[in-house]
């Protein structure tokens, strides 16, 4: 049977400028798309209007383009994809596999917050959108880097949202339909989603679509082996110095440093990166990275 074409993604929510964590999920899910000779996709996920600042995903895309991470493909936003996540979650109604649900969070602050049956002390004026998580609903899939993961997702999230009651399409609908969509074949991301993959793949059973395969990057660890403080991981990249910034997220994606010596210029440098990146340098664990990041 043939393989499947290699087909990844990076998918920045446009909250602000790119930081390093954000880049190193540019650079590694880049890096192994290249590795497969396949192709990587851009697509920017904008459909939290009251949590994006305006320019950001300008911005964004100004800094992929500084660290000579081109898409294969022109970008897709999330903005522009209502009609699909309409589709899915009437699909998902239909065969009442969703349901309306007029709960609040102080509703369900009673049980952790986790939706297991519609115990709304009033109607909604639009009530948001769940799927049904069924008793026993237990999800494992094999990361590439974190090894088995399992979630109870009854017991651990509960029904989740597709559509918020204010009206915004959640991320995990959006993300799922998207992936299927674009025939993503390998979701390579932050850890920070590990726990997001579960939902991903209930819902991808619930529409009939195929789960990709998932690789979760280390987190970014400081010397002390502690996570990189938020003010750290958050700082924005200097887009006029791609160099020391590739050369940082290559070390941190554990890399041979060696390889990257002697490029002058980003063409140069990619270049090297995509012929020399081995997989299995990448850390199971996350990653202790040596050297403070570049200012
Ligand atoms: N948009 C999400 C974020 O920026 C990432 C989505 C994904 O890679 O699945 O956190």
């Amino acid at each position: 049977m043939p393989s499947l074409p290699y087909r990844g993604r990076f998918a920045p929510s446009p909250t602000g400028p790119l930081h390093l964590g954000s880049m190193l999920a540019a650079f590694g899910s880049w890096l192994l798309a290249r590795h497969a000779h396949g192709q990587w996709l851009v697509r920017i996920e904008d459909i939290d209007p009251p949590r994006e600042v305006p320019g950001a995903a300008d911005l964004q895309l100004a800094t992929l383009a500084a660290f000579g991470l081109q898409a294969d493909e022109p970008v897709q936003y999330q903005s522009r994809r209502h009609a699909l996540y309409q589709a899915a979650s009437a699909q998902l109604l239909v065969q009442g596999k969703a349901f309306h649900c007029h709960c609040s969070r102080a509703d369900l602050a009673g049980q952790h917050g986790i939706h297991r049956q519609c115990v709304a002390s009033q109607q909604r004026p639009q009530p948001a959108i769940r799927l049904r998580v069924n008793d026993g609903s237990r999800i494992r899939f094999d990361d590439a880097l974190q090894g088995s993961i399992t979630q109870d997702v009854d017991r651990e999230v509960g029904d989740f949202v597709l559509l918020r009651a204010d009206g915004y399409w959640a991320y995990q609908l959006a993300v799922v339909v998207d992936d299927a969509e674009q025939q993503i074949s390998h979701v390579v991301r932050g850890a920070d989603l590990v726990d997001s993959t579960p939902r991903q793949i209930l819902l991808q059973q619930a529409l009939g679509v195929p789960t990709p395969a998932y690789l979760h990057l280390p987190l970014l660890l400081g010397t002390d082996g502690h996570k990189l403080s938020k003010s750290l991981a958050a700082m924005p990249v200097d887009t006029n110095a791609p160099l020391p910034v590739l050369r940082w997220l290559w070390a941190a994606l554990g890399q041979n440093p060696a390889t990257l010596h002697s490029a002058t210029s980003v063409a140069d440098l990619l270049q090297h990166a995509a012929a020399g990146f081995e997989p299995s340098r990448l850390q199971k664990e996350s990653r202790i990275v040596a050297g403070s990041p570049p200012a």
